[in-house]
C-alpha cells in the first residue's frame, strides 16, 4: 500500500519533466553528484605515511624538470613562500597529465607523518595544470649540524628585499628523491579542494636547527594535523626521472 501511495504522488511530477521546463539532472547524475559530495571529505591531507602497510609499487613514470632562475621569496605570514615569475620555471609530467610549477612554500613542523613521526620541517612545491588540477611535491627535511644552502639562499633574498630576482637550484638544498610515496588528498589550506595528486620524497634533505627556527619564526606552527586515510590507497614511484635546468 505504502509503495502505491509513493508511485501515485511521482507521477504528476514525472509527467511535468517528461512535457517540458527546465533539463533536470537524470538520476544517474544526481546519484554520482551525491557520491562525490559523500566523497569530499574522505580525501584530505596530510596523513600518516605507515611504511608497512605501503607494498604496492607502482610502474607509472614521473618526470620532473626544475629550471628555477626567476623567483621571488615573500613572507606571507603564515608561510614562506617562493613564487615563480615566469611559465617555464618548471614541468612534472605524471599520468600523461602536464603540470607547471606555480609556487613553493614550507610547513614547520611537518604536515605528513612516517611512522607517525613527525619532521620539523616540510618544503611543498605546487605545480597546476591548464585544468587547475594540483600536483604537490612534498620534502620532508631532517635537523643537521650545516646549514642548507638552498634555505640559506631563500632567507637572504627575503630579508633583503632584493630586487632581483631569486636564482636558485633545488639540487643545492634537495636530497635528489629516489622514490616517492603517491596518494590522492587535498589542498592542507582553504579551499582543502581534492583530487591533488600528492608524491611525497622518502628520503629527506636537511636544514641546520638555527634555519629551522628562522622558519619557525616567521610562520609559526602551520602545519595541519593529520587527516584520516580511509579507503585510499598509497603506493611508491620510482620510476622517476628529474632534471635540473
Ligand atoms: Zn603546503
Amino acid at each position: 500500500m505504502i509503495s502505491l501511495k509513493f508511485n501515485n504522488f511521482l507521477y504528476p511530477l514525472i509527467l511535468l519533466f517528461v512535457v517540458g521546463g527546465c533539463q533536470f539532472p537524470s538520476k544517474g547524475i544526481t546519484a554520482s553528484y551525491n557520491y562525490a559530495t559523500c566523497q569530499l571529505k574522505q580525501r584530505q591531507s596530510p596523513i600518516n605515511l605507515i611504511e608497512n602497510s605501503i607494498k604496492a609499487k607502482n610502474a607509472l613514470n614521473l618526470s620532473i624538470c626544475y629550471a628555477t632562475h626567476h623567483q621571488i621569496a615573500k613572507n606571507l605570514g603564515h608561510t614562506v613562500e617562493v613564487e615563480v615569475e615566469v611559465e617555464n620555471e618548471g614541468i612534472v609530467v605524471f599520468k600523461n597529465k602536464t603540470y607547471r610549477l606555480i609556487q613553493y612554500h614550507f610547513h614547520t613542523p611537518s604536515e605528513h607523518k612516517l611512522n607517525s613521526k613527525i619532521f620539523p620541517m616540510e618544503m611543498h612545491v605546487v605545480n597546476r595544470s591548464n585544468y587547475n588540477e594540483y600536483l604537490v611535491i612534498a620534502y620532508p627535511f631532517q635537523l643537521s649540524k650545516k646549514d642548507n644552502r638552498l634555505l640559506n639562499d631563500i632567507l637572504t633574498h627575503l630579508t633583503s628585499n632584493s630586487e632581483e630576482d631569486l636564482k636558485i637550484r633545488f639540487q643545492d638544498g634537495i636530497e635528489s628523491p629516489k622514490s616517492f610515496y603517491h596518494y590522492s588528498g587535498s589542498l592542507t589550506t582553504p579551499p582543502y579542494t581534492e583530487n591533488v595528486e600528492w608524491l611525497i620524497s622518502r628520503n629527506a634533505s636537511f636544514a641546520s636547527a638555527s634555519q629551522i627556527q628562522s622558519f619557525m619564526e616567521i610562520e609559526g606552527y602551520n602545519n595541519r594535523k593529520v587527516q584520516s586515510q580511509f579507503s585510499r590507497k598509497v603506493d611508491i614511484i620510482d620510476n622517476i626521472s628529474i632534471v635540473y635546468e
